[in-house]
């Protein structure tokens, strides 16, 4: 039996499409479900985003857009981050499209050239002659989220380097924060992840902008003990009582994607805010009690008011890289076993 349970809202991922969709103000909206859907399970997220309104799925990989499209069999789907040339057959082969940029554009599959206008990762300089495959254009800007002023810095480039684009090509470059909060990144089409997700970009609450959470996580308590004055639970003793405390271990770790930096934070335990204290370990974390409970009392980790967003500022982190962490995603690498001599 599993000592966690996540469960996905896909009625959740609906209506976030459906908001965002309305918030792309007739721009096309496309749902981002690269790393697995950030780790809420990209065919489900995929087909209840499309259900939403989502025109397009965007995944990160080949891999991850071959894997998707058994899945949905009609979809358009993108491809972020740079194929590889050894990836180009499998991506036709799927009717992936992809995002070029650099070298030479590829044949026989639809393609989007990525202008870099300010993040300064992949992108090119500046547009070559498009091809007769070019669907896009894109850029992606670095500070949507914390920045509005540098945000349009790159937006203005942006459209100064496209104004000479035809009508048929598609213009992007809008993430969820740029879709909610600025209207001119809207575009031609939008690509949204966290706020599909029911998670505020801007860490504040969703329900400010009509988001709602679709990620529970729930565990139980395995065991609880009480602590006599001064001594202390888990590694490090970061944490000694002070007087005799009740404290509920929790079968859950940070192997299972509850980080290691998330001491102080707060968890339901059977409704109620408790606070987690001592180091998280591998397995188990400690959570320190009132009054004794039972052991099985259900333990909400994310859900009942305990928010990714809290959990975020505790552990100074965001909720793309706490949600990529749940350890229901699929493995991103391959694994090699070897053994020397
Ligand atoms: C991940 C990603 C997005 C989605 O960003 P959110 O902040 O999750 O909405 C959009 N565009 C590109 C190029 C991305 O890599």
């Amino acid at each position: 039996m599993a000592r966690s349970l996540v469960t996905i809202d896909l009625g959740a991922i609906r209506d976030n499409a459906a908001r965002l969709r309305r918030a792309a103000d007739g721009a096309e909206l496309w749902a981002v479900v690269k790393a697995d859907a950030y780790g809420h399970g990209a065919a489900d997220v995929a087909r209840a985003a499309l259900d939403g309104g989502a025109t397009a799925l965007c995944v990160a990989t080949v891999g991850e857009g071959v894997a998707l499209r058994t899945a949905v069999p009609e979809a358009r789907v993108i491809v972020l981050s740079p194929a590889r040339a050894d990836d180009l057959a499998a991506a036709r082969e799927a009717r992936l499209e992809l995002c070029v940029s650099d070298g030479p554009i590829p044949d026989g599959v639809s393609v989007h050239l990525k202008l870099d206008t300010g993040m300064g990762r992949w992108g090119l300089s500046e547009l070559p002659l498009s091809g007769r495959e070019v669907v896009g254009v894109m850029t992606h800007l670095a500070t949507a989220d914390s920045d509005p002023l540098f945000a349009r810095i790159q937006l203005e480039r942006f459209r100064a380097a496209t104004t000479a684009l035809t009508d048929e090509v598609t213009r992007h470059a809008a993430n969820s924060a740029a879709t909610l909060s600025l209207p001119e990144a809207r575009l031609d089409a939008v690509r949204c992840g966290i706020a599909l997700y029911g998670v505020d970009p801007f860490g504040r609450d969703p329900g400010e902008h009509g988001l709602r959470p679709a990620l529970r996580w729930e565990s139980e308590v395995a065991l609880v003990k009480r602590l006599p004055d001064g001594e202390s639970t888990g590694y490090g003793r970061r944490f000694i009582a002070a007087g005799p405390t009740w404290v509920a271990i929790v079968p859950v770790g940070y192997a299972d994607g509850f980080a290691r930096s998330l001491t102080g934070t707060e968890v339901a335990v059977a409704g109620h805010r408790r606070q987690v204290v001592g180091t998280v370990s591998m397995d188990a974390v400690a959570v320190a009690l009132p009054a004794p409970v039972d052991p099985g009392t259900p333990v909400t980790l994310v859900g009942d008011g305990i928010t990714l967003e809290s959990h975020t500022r505790v552990a100074n982190t965001i909720a793309y890289e706490l949600l990529t962490g749940i350890r229901s995603a699929t493995p991103r690498a391959e694994r090699r076993v070897t053994s020397c001599i």
